[in-house]
This record gives C-alpha cells, sequence and structure tokens, in this order.
C-alpha cells in the first residue's frame, strides 16, 4: 500500500503544554513515520503512513489534544513521501517570526499533587513539582520559542534523573521545561526583615510556625509576593492592614479546600468548579452569616474572596495547619507587587516580620485574577495570572497590527495579530509611577513574545491619561477612543456581535467628546461610529477628583441641584455633619470653581451611599457603592414610579426626583434597607425605559452592558432580568472585566476597524 505523507502547521497554544509528546506517542500508536517540531511558526508535524492511519491521525490531533493546549490555527498540506526512521521529536529552532503561544500559568496537577504528599516519591513535599500539565508558564518565560533556556529555570541543570524524564517521551515530564527535583532545582528559604537567614530544616515548617503566631510573612509565589497572616487572628490581620495602608478594602484568602470554604461561604456548583479550575482565581463568595473569620478580614462586605492553593508551595503551606489564610499582594496600597527576592525585602520589609522567599526568579508580574459567577456565567473582575497571555478571539481579521493602551484606573494593554487580542496582565492605577513603569514594561514584553509590531495605537479621549501621553509619545497613528464607546465595543466584541447595538455604559468616569465627564450612558453604536441617546443629567463635582474621595461632596451636589437654596434646612445627617462646609461647596459649585460636571452613574451611587449615611468618605475605590449594595433588602421589589422616564424620553435624564423620593424615604424613617432596594431598582428601571425608548427610535433589540456599576450583583441581576422581560437580547462581560481592565479589547476593535476603512 502506497505511503503518503502530509505537513502539519498547528498554532495556538500548543508549546509547553505536552503537545509534542501527545503527537508522538499518536503518530506511533497509528505506524506513522515522520517528525515533530516546535518552531517559532507553532508545532510542525510531517507524518507519513497509509492514508487511513494519516486521516485518524488529523482527526485525532484535535479530538484528543491536552487539556491546557488550545489549537487557533490548524493548516495541512500533502507532501511528496520520504524516508525516516521512524517517528522523531526535533529541538526547537528559534528565528522565524512566532505566531505561537506561551501558555499562562496553571495551578499544579493531580498527578503532581499527589506526588507531593506521597513520602516514597522523590520530589515528597517539593515546593516547585511540576509536569508538562501544570506549573509555571508565563511568568517565568522571558522569550519565545518557551524553552528551558528562555525560562527562569536555565540557570538549573537537570540532573541525571530529572534529565532521563525530560527525555522520555512516555513520562509526564518529557520536555517539561519547568521540571526539577530537590536535588537539582529551585529552593525555598526563610530570612527574618533584616534580611538574615534563618536556620532550620524545613523553611515552610517553619513558615507555617510563624504564620500560627500571629506573624505577618511574605511569602514568593508565582506572579509575585503575597502578605500572608493568619485569617483567624484579628489582631494579626488588623496589624497587617495598618502596615499595608489599607483600611477597610477586602483581603482574599486561601484555603486548603472547598469543603473547607463552604464553611464560611455558600458555594453553588459553577462556583466550586471556578475555584477548582486550574487558573486559580480568587473567587467572591456569599458569605455565611456566622463565618469564624476575623472580621477585619472584609469588613462592612457580605462577600469573602477565597482561592484554592495553586502552587505546591501553597499546598504545603495551608494543607495540614491552616483552615483560611489571608493572602493579598505583596505591596504597598496600589503599588504593583514585588516579586525579586532582594526586591521584596527592601519594599516589603516595613510591612513583613518575615519572608518565605525562593530562588526561581519570576519574569512576569501577574497579580491573581478575580471572578465571582453571576446569572449562572462567570465574571472576570480582573483578569491576570491563569489567563494571561490566552487571547480573546473576536470576529473577523485584524489587517493592521494594533496596540490599544487602555485607561488609567485597572489598566491592562492589548495587542492585535489575526482575529486574537491579547490582553495584558492586570497593571494598576497608572497614577502610580511604579505602576506605569510596570505598564511601559509589560507593552514592550508583550510585543516581544507574540512578536507584534503594532502599526497602529488606540488610545482613550482623555488628554490626562498617562496612557493617552504615552500613546501620542510612540510617533505611530493614533485612533483616539471615547471610554464609553469603548466599553460598548468590548461588551459586543467578547460576545461576537459587530452589527450596531443598544449600549448601557455605566462607570464612574470617562471623558466624552464634549469634554465632560459622562459615565451615565445609553449609547447606540458599533465599532465604526455611535450617537448617544441618552445620559444621567450631569451634575458638578465640587472639589474635582476630592468629590470621588470624598461622596458627601456628590451628595451636597445632587441635594443642591434638588432642593437649591432649600438644602440649608434639609434635616438629614449628611447635611448635618457637612454644615460648616456647606457654604464653601455652594458657592463652588455656583461659581464653578473647580467643579466639572459629571453625568458619572457611578457618583450618583456615591451621593445615594451618603445621603443614607452609610459611606460619607471612601477608602477605596467603589467602597460607597458597595456598602450601598451590601445594606440592600433583597426581598423589596418597589420602584419610586414617579422618577421614572416617559416613553420617548431621551438626551439628557433627570435623576433629582429620585434623590428627592431617597431623600423623603429617609424623613419618613424608612428603613435604609428599603430605600437603599428602591434605589436600585429605580435606578436599573430607568436604564430599562430608556433602552425601550432607543429601541423604538432604533429598531435595534440588542443592548450590552458595560461598565463598572455592572458589577454591582444587585443592580445586575435585576436590570438583566427584566431587559430579558422586555424581550431584549443582553449582552454582558464573562472573558474581560465589565471595568475598565476590559477598555483596551474595545479600544483595539474599534481602531482595527478604523484601520481596515482608511484603506490600510
Ligand atoms: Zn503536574
Ligand atoms: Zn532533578
Ligand atoms: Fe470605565
Amino acid at each position: 500500500m502506497p505511503h503518503r505523507r502530509y505537513r502539519f502547521h498547528i498554532n495556538g497554544i500548543v508549546q509547553g503544554v505536552g503537545f509534542r509528546p501527545f503527537v508522538y506517542r499518536l503518530a506511533r500508536e497509528l505506524n506513522l513515520a515522520g517528525f515533530v517540531n516546535n518552531t517559532s511558526e507553532g508545532v510542525l508535524i510531517e507524518a507519513q503512513g497509509p492514508l487511513e492511519n494519516l486521516d485518524t491521525f488529523r482527526r485525532r490531533l484535535r479530538e484528543e489534544a491536552p487539556p491546557l493546549s488550545r489549537i487557533v490555527d490548524f493548516a495541512l498540506k500533502e507532501i511528496p513521501p520520504s524516508h525516516d526512521d521512524g517517528f522523531s521529536i526535533i529541538e526547537s529552532d528559534d528565528n522565524a517570526s512566532a505566531s505561537t503561544l506561551i501558555a499562562p500559568d496553571m495551578s499544579v496537577c493531580a498527578d503532581c499533587l499527589r506526588e507531593l504528599f506521597d513520602p516514597a516519591d522523590r520530589r515528597y513535599r517539593y515546593p516547585f513539582i511540576n509536569c508538562t500539565n501544570c506549573g509555571p508558564r508565563f511568568t517565568i518565560t522571558a522569550g519565545i520559542p518557551y524553552d528551558r533556556p528562555k525560562t527562569s529555570m536555565r540557570v538549573f541543570p537537570m540532573c541525571p534523573d530529572c534529565e532521563r524524564e525530560y527525555h522520555d517521551p512516555g513520562n509526564r515530564r518529557f520536555h517539561a521545561q519547568p521540571n526539577a527535583c530537590p536535588v537539582c532545582g529551585p529552593k525555598v528559604e526563610l530570612r527574618d526583615r533584616n534580611g538574615d537567614m534563618i536556620a532550620t530544616d524545613d523553611p515552610v515548617q517553619s513558615a507555617v510556625d510563624l504564620l500560627k503566631a500571629g506573624n505577618i510573612v511574605a511569602i514568593r509565589g508565582l506572579g509575585g509576593f503575597h502578605l500572608a497572616v493568619d485569617a483567624f487572628n484579628d489582631a494579626a490581620v488588623s496589624e497587617l492592614r495598618r502596615r499595608k495602608g489599607r483600611a477597610e478594602k477586602p483581603f482574599a484568602m486561601m484555603a486548603p479546600d472547598i469543603e473547607t470554604i463552604e464553611r464560611f461561604c455558600y458555594v453553588e456548583e459553577e462556583e466550586k468548579a471556578l475555584l477548582a479550575a486550574p487558573t486559580r482565581p480568587i473567587v467572591l463568595l456569599r458569605a455565611r452569616a456566622e463565618t469564624p473569620v476575623a472580621p477585619s478580614v472584609a469588613p462592612g462586605n457580605a462577600y469573602l474572596g477565597f482561592m484554592l492553593p495553586y502552587t505546591p508551595l501553597h499546598y504545603l503551606l495551608v494543607r495540614e495547619r491552616f483552615d483560611a489564610l489571608v493572602m493579598t499582594s505583596g505591596n504597598y496600597s496600589e503599588e504593583p507587587i514585588a516579586i525579586g527576592n532582594a526586591e521584596g525585602l527592601e519594599r516589603l520589609r516595613p510591612l513583613a516580620d518575615f519572608f518565605l522567599l525562593h530562588d526561581r526568579e519570576i519574569l512576569q508580574r501577574c497579580d491573581d485574577s478575580v471572578a465571582r459567577v453571576v446569572g449562572g456565567k462567570t465574571r472576570l473582575l480582573r483578569r491576570s495570572r491563569g489567563f494571561v497571555p490566552v487571547p480573546v478571539f473576536v470576529e473577523g481579521e485584524f489587517k493592521t497590527p494594533v496596540l490599544a493602551c487602555g485607561g488609567e484606573l485597572k489598566s491592562a494593554i492589548a495587542l492585535t495579530r489575526g482575529n486574537a487580542v491579547f490582553l495584558s496582565q492586570h497593571i494598576g492605577d497608572l497614577d502610580n509611577p511604579a505602576a506605569f513603569k510596570f505598564y511601559q514594561h509589560s507593552i514592550g514584553y508583550l510585543k516581544d513574545i507574540l512578536q507584534i509590531e503594532p502599526e497602529i495605537i488606540a488610545h482613550d479621549l482623555h488628554p490626562e491619561y498617562l496612557s493617552t501621553k504615552w500613546a501620542t509619545e510612540q510617533g505611530l497613528p493614533l485612533v483616539g477612543v471615547q471610554h464609553h464607546h469603548a466599553h460598548l465595543v468590548s461588551v459586543q466584541a467578547e460576545n461576537g456581535v459587530s452589527g450596531k447595538t443598544i449600549g448601557i455604559i455605566l462607570d464612574g468616569t470617562g471623558y466624552g467628546t464634549d469634554g465632560t465627564i459622562w459615565g451615565g450612558e445609553v449609547l447606540v453604536g458599533d465599532a465604526r461610529e455611535f450617537t448617544r441617546f441618552a445620559w444621567l443629567e450631569p451634575v458638578p463635582m465640587p472639589g474635582g477628583e476630592a468629590a470621588v474621595r470624598e461622596p458627601w461632596r456628590m451628595a451636597v451636589s445632587y441635594l443642591y441641584a434638588s432642593f437649591g437654596a432649600g438644602i440649608e434646612a434639609l434635616r438629614i445627617p449628611v447635611i448635618e455633619r457637612h454644615r460648616g462646609e456647606l457654604p464653601v461647596m455652594l458657592r463652588m459649585i455656583d461659581r464653578g470653581v473647580n467643579s466639572p460636571v459629571s453625568s458619572g452613574c457611578g457618583r450618583l451611587f456615591d451621593a445615594v451611599s451618603s445621603i443614607l449615611g452609610i459611606r460619607e468618605v471612601a477608602n477605596y475605590e467603589a467602597q460607597p457603592a458597595i456598602e450601598l449594595e451590601m445594606s440592600v433588602d433583597e426581598s423589596v421589589r418597589a420602584v419610586y414610579e414617579n422618577a421614572l422616564p416617559e416613553r420617548g424620553a431621551h438626551g439628557s435624564f433627570s435623576v433629582l426626583p429620585l434623590v428627592e423620593s431617597v431623600v423623603g424615604d429617609l424623613r419618613s424613617n424608612v428603613p435604609l434597607s428599603r430605600i437603599a432596594a428602591m434605589f436600585h431598582l429605580t435606578l436599573a428601571e430607568i436604564f430599562v425605559r430608556l433602552a425601550k425608548n432607543a429601541r423604538e427610535a432604533t429598531g435595534l433589540n440588542k443592548v450590552a452592558l458595560s461598565g463598572g456599576v455592572f458589577q454591582n450583583v444587585f443592580f445586575f441581576n435585576f436590570i438583566v432580568t427584566r431587559l430579558q422581560g422586555e424581550g431584549f437580547e443582553v449582552l454582558t462581560h464573562s472573558v474581560v472585566p465589565a471595568n475598565d481592565g476590559g477598555l483596551a479589547l474595545g479600544q483595539a476593535v474599534i481602531a482595527g476597524i478604523h484601520a481596515a476603512g482608511a484603506g490600510k
């Protein structure tokens, strides 16, 4: 029977995930000759044998590919037969341009975990155990192709045992680049805050003992340092808060298993799956009323953030002795997390009592990702470790590579190639100089590993964003993208929708095309263009940015707009408390001094939170809105009818009737939980009605939801239910955050369309 020969080019996440050994085993099983090779252009396979076997090979390559792999392109052509000695794996070549992808970091797999706790295994309790199916990838990689010399494992020559596994195609560690063992691999060490080594046979056990005694231990992990403290020790957790300069923002915790987490929180099936996924995000879970965790872990919040251990080191730390360990990023409030040993010791010395270090360098900083399940779907709040650099695929091709610069807060950038948009890890708030440095580094690194040289730069319209300023200095063609337009297209793109839709885009701040601040928007549009169908009537923000930090200023602004001079006579707590400052505020507003106007929906949440006396000064971003949501009586289903828009209403919409109703109920001693609920429901209903008006005006039936306000679960659930009840098809975020962390996706798509339209 004549033999035929096929050449396959396979692209996607196909390196460092056990793809070659899989190909090798499959080819041998099917008696095919040829080779498989990792190239910078992806995996190249030539296979020769009877046609029937080749066809089986082709089918099973796709059907049985290893779990961590992801095939994006699969090309095949027949070539003339040649001579091979069986089937072999050829070493990587490292020239040519790359279209192959580095895998994200994955949690330790079940096989490795079993070995970790098997006293007979040669890697018993070895904190860096890994295999082809698990372990570090993105964070230890300096360049492509993904091979040991281009990772931080290059300084650890393998011992003969590891070497044997590495070269044995039948072994789970065949070509596992981070393969290591206690003989040849990275090691942990324990130091005090002066950097002096602490003598111990078992640094991990000693660290556990120190944690048990109430110490704060900085732990070098996968994508950076954590600060760890016993979650049951309120004094220790409070001390960590004091040192970190983080008054009330919740801390995440790590627990050994799902059963343990269930003692603290309600965990639905989808949440269990999310917790246990190899991406291992922090999952926000509803806390049980009687949760034994220290109150200072998440003050004022009905949710607790939990993650399962994801590295072997984490398992060694929590498996036996901790039911819950606070594991918060190793940084001062908004700085990037520390990653290097020397850097960690220097930056975290004021924060930590001890340091559990290791010598496997972290080359890419990557925070824990944060997610929750809402409406049966995963919603990412922070897309980082485990997800990066997996691309988001969109409809259509980018003809011209785009760099999208993101926004200012919760910043992330994006690069495009083909139909893929690669978002960077979470970078943080750029007004922090260290974060801005990290931002620039991330752009360079992503360009490098993806071998993408952008030809167009997309940026936010805000002239004061550092990302905008940076963009304008690059000497490339620019596409300025309105903030809420980017939000709209971001949610359209991840849902594979390219036509016009209605968009309800609600956030705190975004620069409008008229130079004022927007953020309570009903838009109609697609990637090409948009119109502003309706928006919340703007109000002044007395003090500008100060009004974001001090929501009582927004309360004053809304109350002044509602009651005019009558504000003086209002006998409500927020006015009583700030009576002394009132004249200055009102003068600022009257004269328009340092009082930019804003239609931001987030500011309305701030104002109402403050009017109800829930939160007058924000200790962290969105705290007033979060605490307002936490105070809601979820059984309430009433709205303030007088505050709803008329049929046909569009353009500027006043929420002053809503504010007045809230004040009226407050003065009639209606319970806060009921007022808070009615505020949420009414605001949602306002946007449902405006969306219906937009539908009548345009004939469009799809409505896309984006912006940080949609992270409010009560608000989100209600508005989605109502919109669906009205027959709308509702598009929501799942794979990128609804907040500004997802902005770059929309910017990229808009710039791509713009470039195509310009005939490039
Ligand atoms: Zn493994
Ligand atoms: Zn070894
Ligand atoms: Fe935004």
